[in-house]
């Protein structure tokens, strides 16, 4: 008897009933992406860690009265951009920066990296971005060079990508805690592999990159891949993985982002890595 009340005293910690979950709002409505089948996704990855609670806002679509969209995001410890398209309004722009600098959390999928290329604080919370006809006036590509990420300020277009491919993701922060405990390479399933991204990059930490092969039509470098930055208080997760319903079903899409979404909020993981994350010979996908 005293076990067992033992134990379900255990369990109430664990899974104690008023025991606040962190409040996720994903933003989606315009992208070039099929945002409509990709946001369920994101929703219930975060949804089966169990430490969140996940609500969607979409805006207008393209061409819609975008000075009516201003979602109250102050009941929000994160927001999960999985949005491309038309600007905000200056208000809602101010609520974001505010958002995120106040403290609270920013994660970046993929292509809402393509998003607002000339709103200077949004692309100071991204770090890198891609295509809206960025280019070296955006800011610096990120080139390692004998082991070191460094600007490089030569001319040249922001944002591309060569043919869609399974590649193999290299860990290059092995003590963060997003990375920790992550195997040192793994193979992704077929996805863009986004190259020649460009922006203001500063504070950027490089979690993970992936070598784009000129014969796939790629750029040749390492391209940085996962990452993270501070934006005053706030801290932001950036992932360009993730180009469709394919790519998001890949094991390590799921883990590093369910593990980067936690640690914007909170500043440290508690989920453990799964058993089923690939290593580098296999791509391991969850439908
Ligand atoms: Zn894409």
């Amino acid at each position: 008897m005293i076990t067992r009340r033992g134990w379900l005293g255990g369990l109430s910690v664990m899974c104690a009933p008023g025991a606040r979950k962190s409040s996720a709002l994903i933003i989606d409505g315009q992208n070039n992406h099929a945002w409509a089948q990709t946001t369920p996704l994101l929703q219930r990855y975060l949804a089966e860690t169990g430490l969140f609670t996940v609500s969607v806002s979409t805006t207008p679509p393209k061409g819609g009265d975008m000075k009516a969209y201003r979602p109250k995001l102050s009941a929000f410890d994160v927001v999960v951009l999985n949005y491309n398209g038309e600007d905000w309004s200056k208000e809602f722009e101010g609520d974001f920066e505010k958002f995120v600098s106040s403290g609270k959390g920013l994660v970046v999928v993929h292509a809402a990296d393509n998003a607002f290329p000339d709103w200077v604080a949004f692309n100071e919370m991204i770090g890198l971005g891609g295509w809206g006809n960025r280019n070296e006036k955006s800011g610096p590509y990120l080139r390692l060079r004998e082991g070191k990420w460094v600007p490089d300020t030569q001319p040249g277009r922001g944002g591309s990508h060569g043919t869609q491919h399974a590649y193999v993701v290299k860990l290059r922060d092995v003590n963060h805690p997003i990375t920790k405990g992550l195997p040192a390479e793994w193979l992704h399933a077929k996805d863009e592999l986004y190259d020649r991204l460009r922006g203001p990059a500063k504070n950027v930490q490089i979690l993970a990159s992936a070598f784009s092969p000129l014969e796939m039509k790629g750029s040749g470098e390492e391209e940085p891949l996962i990452m993270v930055l501070p934006y005053g208080k706030g801290r932001v997760f950036h992932t360009c993985l993730g180009h469709g319903v394919e790519a998001m079903q890949s094991v390590d899409f799921i883990v590093t982002y369910q593990r980067g979404t936690e640690w914007v909020c909170a500043g440290k993981v508690t989920q453990k890595v799964p058993a089923d994350f690939p290593g580098k010979d296999k791509v391991n996908v969850r439908s």
